[in-house]
C-alpha cells in the first residue's frame, strides 16, 4: 500500500472513471469521505499551561477533510467492512473472556475467593491465549483501510493507497517535485 498527498485543492479530482484508489481497478463509483485526524499542533510551547491546552484541542477539535474517493465494486464497502471486522473480533473476545470466566467459575467457584488461585492463573493464562489467539490473526488478516495520515492547512496525506494510484508513493520513497 501506498500513500498519496492531496493538496486542498486536489481534494475533488476524481471523476468516475479514475482508477480505484485502494486497488487500481477501473472504479464504479466515487465516494464522498469525511477523513479524521488528531494530531499536536507541532508547535513547541515552553509554557505548560499551553502545551495542556494544545493537547486538550488535539483531543477536542480533531482535523477533518472530506475527499471524493473512487473506489471499485470491490472496495467502496471496504470501510465498513473493516468496522464490521473490527467489531466482530472484539465481540469474539469479548464472549470468549466471558465463557472463560464462566467455565472457571462452574469449576472452582468465585474468582474472588483467594483459595481459588489456580482459578486466578487460568484466567490470566486464558486472557493471554485469547489475545494471541485472536488480536495476532485480525492485525495479520484485517487490513486497514484507506485512512489520514497527517492533515493540515494545506491538505492531507492518505494512506493505504493502491501503489499504482496516479500520485501515490511507497512510505520513505521521496515524491518527484
Ligand atoms: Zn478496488
Amino acid at each position: 500500500m501506498a500513500e498519496l498527498r492531496l493538496a486542498d485543492n486536489q481534494l475533488h479530482g476524481w471523476g468516475p472513471h479514475s482508477p480505484c484508489m485502494r486497488c487500481g481497478a477501473p472504479s464504479t463509483c466515487v465516494v464522498r469521505k469525511t477523513f479524521t485526524q488528531r494530531q499536536m499542533s507541532g508547535r513547541y510551547y515552553r509554557n505548560q499551561l499551553l502545551r495542556q491546552l494544545d493537547f486538550l484541542l488535539m483531543l477536542l477539535t480533531p482535523r477533518r477533510k472530506d475527499v471524493t474517493v473512487p473506489l471499485c465494486d470491490r472496495h467502496k464497502g471496504h470501510w465498513r467492512r473493516y468496522n464490521l471486522l473490527v467489531a466482530g473480533f472484539a465481540l469474539s473476545l469479548l464472549v470468549f473472556y466471558a465463557g472463560l470466566v464462566a467455565v472457571l467459575v462452574w469449576k472452582w467457584g468465585s474468582l474472588l475467593e483467594p483459595r481459588n488461585k489456580d482459578a486466578v492463573g487460568y484466567l490470566v493464562l486464558g486472557i493471554l491465549v485469547g489475545a494471541v489467539a485472536l488480536i495476532v490473526p485480525a492485525a495479520i488478516w484485517v487490513k486497514a483501510p484507506i485512512r489520514a495520515k497527517w492533515i493540515d492547512e494545506r491538505g492531507i496525506t492518505l494512506t493505504g493507497v493502491a501503489d499504482t494510484f496516479p500520485g501515490a508513493v511507497k512510505p520513505g520513497q521521496r515524491t518527484g517535485g
